[in-house]
């Protein structure tokens, strides 16, 4: 392999994606491998943002019929643009809440234990949010999470097998909730496997899509997912806290959700103010009240942007990436001594999501001495240091320049000027 800066400048001369990165806030000297935790600001969000804010100033409560396009049915008009992500028909997306909380509506109301099927299906290497949430609701459901949720273990700490959370699918399991792509490691999960053999044995399969909507194309209905949910903030780059996505099939559609709210009505009559709760039919009737527009606003550009490049397109520039990131810290010794990094992604391409998870006994004083180099990196426990080439705006010269740091904290021995341990939020 070329490891010369050269090379880099041609990868990114060649790259399909090139002009898409001027839409985006890059600062000088700030190389951002963070976009898979909080995805950076774009001319298009922005612009989406300041027309909502606009149309506050100028029209007031008009504006929920009267903005273009009008607030009250702005989460559906973005879960429509949001659906062809996620392989959905549009009224089977919808644009709420935060990930947690669409979890705990989604299992609301789909998890309907019985005494002979009260288990739930998690594994070992998940969000801890959303093992927090599926604890709470066994235990609103009279249930004792130490019997009813069954964590499927990681052999390595790293990657879960298929196989072993199939055989983990017994008759007593109601229930299986999995992410797309693991947040640590980046590993890939073959959902269609995972659907057909839930389905197989009469199970629900739920989703997390955190880490893989907006970077990986998935065909939700298909494979015939019963409900998913994500945020918008990490590949989506809908900006902090950005209000999230939540899909249901719908075959499940007019199922009485599990935490109503109004705003889940019928839109032609939500202002009825009737007690009588009249289900939007859709999507839409697992949202609870009124959505955060100035945190929605945002993801209407963002997602214009990703309609007019395509998803298939944006996994291709993320995985020319992450090759040419792996393949960089190879080929320059990295992984043997003195360095020592190890990568802890799967080579594989259908296993594999849109970060590098490198690894180091060492990562977290490495994480922070990539930081004053002006590396933005992220680190999770035990050892993991998070390296994420964003398709739409990392280039391959920030990879090159990542990759010479990396070598350069070691030769210098310079993470060993920091304080062990990780930052408040890291
Ligand atoms: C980021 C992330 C979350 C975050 O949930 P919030 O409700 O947005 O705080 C949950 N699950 C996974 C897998 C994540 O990656």
């Amino acid at each position: 392999m070329d490891t010369s800066r050269d090379e880099a400048r041609r990868r990114d001369a060649a790259d399909p994606l090139r002009a898409y990165r001027d839409h985006f806030y890059t600062q000088p000297g700030t190389i951002y491998l963070d976009g898979n935790s909080l995805g950076l600001l774009s001319h298009d969000a922005e612009r989406t943002l300041l027309r909502v804010l606009e149309e506050w100033k100028t029209k007031g409560i008009e504006a929920w019929m009267n903005a273009d396009p009008p607030w009250f049915t702005l989460t559906e008009e973005l879960g429509a643009l949001m659906a062809p992500l996620v392989g959905a028909e549009p009224d089977e997306v919808i644009v709420t809440a935060s990930t947690t909380v669409n979890l705990h509506a989604l299992v609301a109301t789909f998890y309907r234990p019985t005494p002979e099927r009260r288990k739930i299906i998690a594994t070992s290497l998940d969000f801890p949010s959303d093992i927090y949430a599926l604890q709470s609701q066994i235990r609103l459901h009279d249930g004792d999470p130490a019997r009813d949720l069954v964590i499927v273990q990681s052999r390595d700490g790293r990657l879960i097998e298929e196989a072993e959370i199939i055989a983990a699918m017994a008759p007593d399991v109601a229930m299986v909730i999995l992410p797309a792509v693991y947040y640590r490691s980046g590993q890939l999960l073959d959902l269609a496997r995972l659907t057909a053999a839930a389905h197989e044995r009469g199970i629900l399969i739920g989703i997390d899509g955190c880490h893989s909507v907006g970077l990986v194309p998935h065909a939700f209905d298909r494979w015939g997912v019963d409900f998913a949910f994500w945020c918008t903030y990490k590949y989506l780059n809908s900006g902090p806290g950005g209000t999230a996505g939540l899909y249901v099939n719908r075959r499940h559609f007019g199922v009485a959700p599990g935490m109503a709210g109004w705003w889940g009505s019928d839109k032609t009559t939500q202002f009825d103010m009737s007690h009588t709760f009249t289900d939007a039919g859709n999507a839409g009737s697992w949202q609870i009240g009124t959505p955060p527009l100035l945190s929605t606003a945002p993801l209407h550009g963002s997602l214009l942007m990703f309609a007019e490049v395509g998803i298939e397109n944006i996994r291709a520039a993320s995985l020319a990436r992450t090759d040419y990131l792996i393949a960089l810290i190879e080929a320059m010794g990295l992984t043997d001594a003195p360095y020592h990094y190890g990568i802890g992604t799967p080579r594989d391409h259908s296993r594999r999501g849109g970060h590098v998870a490198v690894e180091h006994a060492e990562g977290t004083r490495i994480a922070k001495a990539l930081k004053t180099k002006g590396v933005i990196p992220d680190f999770r426990p035990p050892n993991i240091v998070r390296l994420a080439p964003i398709a739409l705006y990392t280039s391959y010269d920030e990879c090159w320049q990542a990759a010479q740091h990396l070598k350069a904290i070691i030769d210098e021995r310079s993470y060993e000027a920091f304080p062990i341990g990780r930052d408040l939020v890291a």
